[in-house]
């Protein structure tokens, strides 16, 4: 479906190609495990010397969702109407797709253990998944809202293997007793102190919409003064898609304007555009020291910044290893003589500028990634994006485009997986947790009416409230202020 903006041509996916749209099932050879990415993106004009994707990795990352359950019913969720159903798919059908991932795209591979809130999974299971990941030579992930994240599991969890954990915090999951995303902040402390100290990447998400666009800068104040723990910031711009109640985003929210809000609060003008990280429209990615609490652009010289990209594709830099991420970065530097002229101006240039922060701080410098997500929604997704796109989730089929799978989440969720056990091959359905003959495609409906309130979030849980009237005005308020209905087609030609 082509629909015009502005005079620009958008080439939506019509309901029949997000239906028909496939995971890739095809496994490349150990030795072009890049191939396949660098293809998609020659095909949408974004093989370009500032590509990050293809270069230093096959894939940006793969989502591993080990639960489709959560602790909270956030107003942006991306789960379905059907999630809180689903039961916690088998170890082994979530071993299989480790596999299967570490198969399409090898070492290094940055694998986010996901939900709903994978922390809800059987402690022992999170420690195996972890595990096996890691025995994979990939580098596992945490992307948890914190609830149920001890010091103690975290520190397990680390010794088992886990790289990063990420803290999803904000008012989109209307936590008791917080009125704005500052207050929150004490929750974000909390988190950081629950960390200190421990061998993992402390990451922050954020989800940004009409209510909390005006905090950005506040935000970015807070992690600024807080980067000997935190080191990169994950902004999600809201998008119409899942079971959230809230839909479509105000205008006035785009990847630019979150750049200048950052920017207000880093009170520096970072860039983010000297490096390409996939689709444009669908990432932004900047860099900064962060020394004695200020931030120093890493990426304002393009004409450094990229050759040395080009030069150091090949080498792979630890995230919880700061020593040896500088040994790497120097070695790298030292083996491309053409990059040595320009790297000590552009090292001598950032010193001279940082001197009195440097001073002040003792020579301590950190670093401040800033990423900027901006997922799209589910009825406008744009065939290029999802074509180039590096946020893969696993699914029993095969890697496939996070966007796309959101858009049609319930296909894979309510599948029946085939699994091997004592009594040879059965399918595991998804809504009861019990295996099955093999021919017995489903055993209970779909229909999310059937289950009992408290197993429904989110919009279902709205409808439901209306449907059987109970909380009448509650409900009613809330579901009518959030839900408007979104019709593609009045603007396709
Ligand atoms: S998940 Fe969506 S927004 Fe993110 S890179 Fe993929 S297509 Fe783009």
């Amino acid at each position: 479906m082509i629909y015009v903006a502005d005079g620009l041509e958008i080439n939506y996916l019509s309901p029949d190609e997000i239906h028909d749209w496939q995971p890739y099932r095809e496994i490349p050879p150990a030795n072009q495990r890049n191939e396949p990415f660098i293809q998609r993106l020659q095909d949408v004009g974004l093989w370009i010397p500032s590509q990050i994707a293809g270069r230093r990795w096959p894939i940006g990352c793969v989502s591993l969702e080990i639960t489709q359950r959560c602790n909270l019913d956030c107003t942006l969720c991306y789960l379905s109407e059907h999630s809180e159903a689903v039961r916690d798919i088998p170890l082994e059908e979530i071993y299989r797709r480790i596999d299967m991932i570490a198969a399409h795209y090898g070492k290094n591979t940055d694998v986010q253990v996901s939900g709903g809130d994978p922390t809800l999974r059987k402690r022992e299971e999170l420690f195996q998944i972890v595990q096996r990941i890691t025995d994979k030579g990939m580098r596992a992930s945490l992307f948890t809202n914190g609830i149920l994240a001890t010091r103690e599991l975290l520190a397990e969890l680390s010794e088992a293997g886990l790289v990063d954990v990420a803290f999803h915090v904000d008012m989109t999951q209307q936590r008791k007793g917080y009125g704005s995303e500052v207050e929150l902040n004490v929750i974000r402390e909390k988190y950081i102190e629950l960390t200190r100290g421990l061998p993992l990447a402390v990451f922050f998400n954020t989800t940004i919409h009409d209510d909390n666009f005006h905090e950005v800068a506040a935000l970015v104040q807070f992690f600024r003064r807080h980067t000997d723990v935190v080191s990169l910031v994950s902004f999600q711009l809201q998008a119409d898609t899942g079971r959230g109640v809230l839909r479509d985003r105000d205008q006035r929210i785009t990847p630019d304007t979150m750049i200048e809000h950052i920017q207000a609060g880093a009170d520096k003008a970072l860039r983010f555009d000297t490096l390409a990280v996939g689709h444009p429209s669908c990432n932004r990615y900047g860099m900064a020291f962060s020394i004695n609490g200020n931030l120093y652009d890493c990426y304002d010289d393009p004409d450094f910044i990229v050759p040395l990209l080009n030069a150091t594709d090949h080498v792979s830099f630890s995230r919880t290893d700061r020593r040896a991420t500088i040994v790497a970065v120097v070695r790298a530097f030292f083996k491309a003589p053409q990059l040595w002229a320009k790297g000590l101006t552009w090292l001598a240039r950032k010193i001279w500028s940082a001197k009195a922060d440097l001073w002040a701080a003792r020579g301590k410098v950190y670093k401040l990634t800033f990423m900027i997500h901006n997922f799209m929604d589910a009825c406008h997704l744009e065939h290029d994006r999802i074509h180039a796109c590096i946020f893969m989730v696993a699914s029993n089929d095969g890697p496939i485009s996070m966007c796309l799978h959101n858009a049609k989440r319930d296909e894979f969720i309510l599948k029946p997986i085939a699994v091997d056990g004592a009594e040879g091959k059965r399918l595991w359905q998804p809504l009861s947790g019990r295996t099955t003959p093999i021919d017995v495609e489903r055993e209970q409906s779909n229909d999310p009416k059937i289950y009992p309130i408290k197993r429904l979030k989110g919009r279902t849980r709205a409808e439901a409230l209306l449907d059987r009237s109970v909380n009448t005005r509650d409900a009613q308020t809330t579901y009518k202020t959030h839900v408007t209905t979104v019709n593609v087609e009045d603007n396709v030609q």
